[in-house]
């Protein structure tokens, strides 16, 4: 069983990514095979060239999501983890899913009708981002792809051009699936929580809290979340979405414990809060110092990323050559 998933380096890392994706990718490589092309995790920074960037901006950032990366505890030993651009396979097979996908499907989902409302002209890049994930999910011919809810639409289109690919052409691809996490699969906006808590937002940003915050400032932001009318403590994500999103992190910040049985542990909204910010400070000190440990090693990590891309094309390219020969290249 083969794993794939990515995280682009568009901004800074949240906690939305870390307790819907990143700390979830750590727990995996814990338990599943000693093979490290099993799983392979990788700072998808081709995707990050579909929005405007600065090119210093975006090399700092691919650094940063990589450091990250190893400091939630990926072990290079036991997984891959490389940068997406290094490895050519992802571009070579995006063509393929190019020609396979239709501009329909591309238009109507929902992340490409987000990024893309209100603005007169945008890059052919944020359309055709989901063939370019289909690639890189297919290349590897992973099967499971833990993600946040906000990237199941992308690997149900993955999936349906695998099949669509293997249909038209001859069985080459496994047919992935989108595993999402027990609790914080969709971790909301503090200030805003009927919004997602997303990296490159630049409104709200009070409401986000980034990896690398001072846990300090991560603990104001947790007590200065918006929370809902009432006063009662309840799980109803529709009624109380404020709430519930401090209930849904505490959960996935500490021992998975159903939010819902969590809410009868509260009688009033100030303690749900002080202990939100204990569990996600409890959570960013440990990763903070690793993080910085890292950091300060840049040698080891590029060892780690080339190393890790190396890995990645071998296992990539095997599939790639099906592929073209499959569809007569
Ligand atoms: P973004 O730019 O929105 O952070 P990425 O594609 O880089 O998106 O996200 C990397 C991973 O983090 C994906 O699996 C995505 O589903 C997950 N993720 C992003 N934001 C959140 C969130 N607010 N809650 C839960 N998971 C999230």
């Amino acid at each position: 069983m083969r794993i794939f998933s990515g995280v682009k380096p568009t901004g800074h890392p949240t906690l939305g990514n870390l307790l819907g994706a990143m700390q979830r990718w750590a727990r995996i490589d814990q338990f599943r095979s000693d093979d490290p092309g099993d799983a392979l995790f990788c700072v998808v920074d081709l995707h990050a060239l579909t929005v405007p960037h600065e090119p210093a901006a975006l090399r700092e950032r691919t650094r940063e999501v990589a450091t990250l990366l190893l400091a939630t505890g990926l072990d290079p030993e036991r997984c891959t983890v490389f940068c997406q651009s290094h490895v050519a396979a992802h571009t070579r097979l995006t063509w393929i899913m190019e020609s396979v996908v239709g501009d329909g499907e591309l238009r109507r989902m929902v992340q490409y009708k987000e990024k893309s409302a209100r603005q007169e002209s945008v890059s052919t890049a944020l359309l055709t981002y989901p063939a370019l994930m289909a690639a890189d999910i297919l290349a590897y011919g992973a099967e499971e792809v833990p993600v946040g809810d906000d990237q199941r639409q992308h690997v149900e289109l993955a999936r349906d051009l695998a099949v669509r690919f293997n249909t038209r052409y001859g069985e080459v691809f496994p047919v992935p699936r989108a595993v999402r996490p027990p609790a914080g699969a969709r971790v909301m906006n503090l200030q805003v929580p009927t919004d997602k808590m997303g990296k490159s937002d630049d409104t709200a940003v009070q409401g986000i809290i980034y990896l690398l915050d001072p846990p300090d400032s991560a603990r104001r932001k947790v007590m200065r979340a918006v929370t809902d009318g009432g006063r009662e403590v309840v799980y109803d994500p529709e009624a109380k979405p404020g709430v519930a999103n401090l209930l849904d992190i505490l959960s996935a910040c500490g021992d998975g414990t159903e939010p819902a049985e969590l809410a009868t542990r509260y009688a009033s909204y100030g303690a749900l809060k002080s202990d939100v910010a204990d569990a996600v400070v409890a959570v960013l000190e440990p990763l903070q110092a690793r993080y910085r440990e890292f950091a300060d090693d840049p040698a080891t990590i590029d060892k780690i990323l080339r190393a890790g891309a190396d890995r990645a094309s071998a296992l990539a390219d095997p599939y790639v050559s099906a592929a073209y020969d499959a569809i007569g290249l």
